[in-house]
């Protein structure tokens, strides 16, 4: 807000532009963190540079900013970090110019989520404008550095501070890049979980022309991952597709062929819907295993449980805000990798909806401009309908 109290307009494309062009890859914030503080700070947003490191950990900066001091507080979620470039001889741009070619804005985040970071703002300033920065209520935004990586710096530990200070979130959007092929055509209700396990068979080294005085860790091996591939985990739910489990590695590291080797490790990766959860999942697959025989180790690393957002508050007001401005009803869906709202879910209803996400992490990762507009216009329609005028 200025002095005179009027709404300036955010160009979400400039905005976009300006992040992209803060090399942030994980844990690195290069002054994306600020560049959103000063658009904010603009619109009248208190804003709390917060940053944490866990021990061993590199410090990451992360942002919570909120404008009004009562009344239900609506939260985006997102993330300022991205993904490393890879090949940097393979891109046709600059991947931290934020260049605009033909009507499409070019560079690493345009699509995740710089780009729709840049959205909301826009869409925030479109709604005060319109209401003549008048707000009965609360938006604020928690913004995190930390989302690529191993979000241990981040969304989970603001989430902590904003409990110990007693401050709630009523209801949040976290801008992920869920619509498929067209803005507007999916919008996310949960997740999967993800979790993988490293299986360790230990046998007893020996001369492959004397098995009986060896105990071969290789065939222990191919029975057990037999037993957990031997058939579906499960038929699906009703609002997620069948769990699955993809074995991703086989270990054994032998390079003579007269030796029996001692041991022998596979790893692999389970993404399961709500019928299961990573306890269920552990005691199914160390029955599994066991059938097998054998001497044997099992460890998970656990990346997310599944979650579901029933189909209602969040989704609801998202839903109608891309009809009124795209004519498109979303897909509710649960696909896809696991996002920081499987943190949020735990504190208030959230559902995810952002830009198209085809090339996210990818090469020539981009955005059309056009949907920056339109995606600001449909933040600014969430914000309408969550708070209405009397
Ligand atoms: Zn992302």
């Amino acid at each position: 807000m200025t002095a005179e109290g009027k709404i300036e307009p955010v160009d979400p494309v400039a905005l976009a532009a300006e992040l992209i062009r803060c090399p942030s890859v994980t844990p690195a914030d290069a002054g994306a963190i600020d560049v959103l503080v000063r658009a904010l700070e603009r619109m009248g947003f208190a804003c709390s540079k917060l940053e944490f490191a866990e021990p061993g950990t590199e410090p990451v900066l992360n942002l919570y900013a909120r404008l009004g001091k009562a009344g239900r507080n609506f939260c985006y979620a997102g993330h300022t970090d991205v993904v490393p470039v890879g090949r940097r001889e393979s891109w046709t741009v600059d991947p931290f110019g934020g260049e605009i070619i033909d009507g499409t804005l070019y560079g690493r985040g345009a699509s995740d989520m710089k780009g729709g970071i840049a959205a909301f703002v826009a869409g925030v300033a479109r709604f005060l404008a319109a209401r003549g920065g008048a707000l009965e209520g609360s938006i604020s935004l928690l913004i995190t550095g930390d989302e690529e990586g191993v979000s241990i710096n981040g969304t989970k530990k603001v989430l902590e501070w904003l409990a110990a200070k007693g401050e709630r979130l009523d209801a949040c959007v976290v801008g992920e890049p869920t619509s498929a092929k067209r803005l507007g055509d999916m919008v996310k209700i949960g997740r999967r979980g993800s979790m993988t396990g490293t299986l360790v068979v230990k046998g007893v080294q020996g001369h492959t022309a004397y098995p009986h005085l060896a105990e071969n860790p290789i065939h222990h091996l191919v029975r057990m991952l037999h037993a957990l591939t031997r058939e579906p985990l499960d038929q699906g739910s009703d609002h997620f597709q069948p769990s699955t489990l993809q074995v991703t590695t086989v270990d054994v590291g032998n390079p003579a062929s007269n030796v029996i080797p001692a041991e022998a490790r596979a790893v692999f990766n389970v993404r399961f819907n709500d019928r299961w959860s990573s306890e269920s999942l552990d005691r199914w697959a160390r029955e599994r295993i066991g059938e097998a025989g054998g001497s044997w180790d099992l460890k998970w690393n656990v990346s997310g449980e599944s979650f579901l957002t029933p189909p209602a508050l969040v989704s609801e007001l998202l839903s109608r805000a891309i009809r009124q401005a795209t004519g498109l009803t979303p897909e509710l869906s649960t696909t896809g990798g696991t996002s920081d709202a499987r943190f949020i879910v735990r504190h208030c209803p959230v559902a995810e909806f952002g830009l198209v996400g085809l090339t996210m992490h990818k090469v020539d990762e981009r955005v059309p401009v056009a949907d920056l507009g339109m995606l600001a216009e449909i933040y600014r329609g969430v914000l309408d309908l969550y708070f209405p005028t009397a």
